[in-house]
C-alpha cells in the first residue's frame, strides 16, 4: 500500500465515506521514536511519521492514524485498527534496546522493583534528564525511558529519588489505562496505588523543600565556578 494511500484508508475507514481532504505522509528521523502528528492546512492532512513507523505494518499505522485523525477533529470512534494500534503500543516496550543506564538509577530502580513490585517490572532505560524543578520524572513509552530530574542526583536522601521512581515504575506498570479516546494517567486507582509507598505522604510533604535546598546548592555551586573562571581569566592575562 502506498503512504498516502494508508492515510486516506484510515481515514474512510473511519468513517464510511470518501472526503475532500488530501493527505501526505511523511515519515522523518526528526521525531522522536514512534511519535507521530498530523496537521490540516487548506484540506491538506499531513501526518509526520517518525521514521520508525516505516516498516511497521499498515494496518497498525492505520490505527495510529485514525486516532490522530479523531483528536484532530475532535471526534469519537472505534474501530478495529485503533485497537491493534494500541495493543501493538503497549507491547512495544519488550522489543525496545534497553541500552540507556546509570548506576544510580539502577540501584533506585532495583530497590522500588524489589520491595513494590516483587521485582517483575523489567528494567526500563533509566537517565537523568534537566535540572527541572517541577517536573521531577516522567515515563515514555514509546522508548521505554523512565527520566528522572537531575535535582534528585546529589540529594542524600535516596527517598526522594525511590518515590519519583515508585511513581515513574507505576506508569511503566500500568502503561496507560484506556476509556474512550482519553488516557488516564493519574486516575483513581494510580493515585491508590501510589499511596503504597511507604512514607509518601510525609515524602510529599518535603519534597517542596529538599528540592529548593538543591536548587540552592547548585545555585552556589554555579556561583563558585564562575568565580573560579574569572579568577582563571585574571591570572590567564597576567
Ligand atoms: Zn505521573
Amino acid at each position: 500500500m502506498e503512504e498516502q494511500d494508508i492515510a486516506r484508508k484510515a481515514y474512510t475507514d473511519l468513517f464510511g465515506e470518501d472526503c475532500n481532504y488530501s493527505f501526505r505522509t511523511v515519515y522523518t528521523g526528526r521525531l522522536k521514536d514512534y511519535g507521530a502528528y498530523v496537521s490540516l492546512s487548506g484540506g491538506l492532512m499531513e501526518f509526520k511519521m517518525s521514521r520508525k513507523w516505516y516498516s511497521i505494518s499498515p494496518e497498525i499505522q492505520m490505527g495510529l492514524m485514525q486516532e490522530l485523525i479523531l483528536k484532530l477533529l475532535k471526534k469519537k470512534k472505534h474501530s478495529m485498527y485503533i485497537d491493534l494500534y494500541n495493543t501493538f503500543v503497549q507491547n512495544l516496550h519488550i522489543a525496545i534496546p534497553k541500552d540507556k543506564n546509570d548506576p544510580q538509577l539502577e540501584s533506585s530502580f532495583n530497590r522500588v522493583n524489589e520491595r513494590y513490585f516483587l521485582g517483575l517490572v523489567e528494567r526500563p532505560n533509566l537517565m537523568w534528564g534537566q535540572f527541572a524543578t517541577r517536573t521531577f520524572g516522567s515515563y515514555d513509552f514509546k522508548n521505554d525511558t523512565i527520566t528522572i530530574s537531575r535535582v534528585f542526583k546529589d540529594m542524600e536522601d535516596t527517598n526522594y529519588l525511590d518515590y519519583i521512581m515508585f511513581h515513574e515504575t507505576l506508569h511503566k506498570r500500568r502503561k496507560f489505562f484506556k476509556s474512550g479516546n482519553k488516557t488516564y494517567y493519574h486516575d483513581a486507582r494510580f493515585k491508590r496505588l501510589e499511596k503504597v509507598f511507604e512514607g509518601g505522604e510525609q515524602i510529599e510533604k518535603e519534597l517542596g523543600r529538599a528540592v529548593a535546598r538543591e536548587k540552592a546548592k547548585a545555585y552556589y555551586r554555579n556561583k563558585k565556578d564562575k568565580a573560579g573562571q574569572l579568577k582563571r581569566k585574571v591570572f590567564d592575562w597576567f
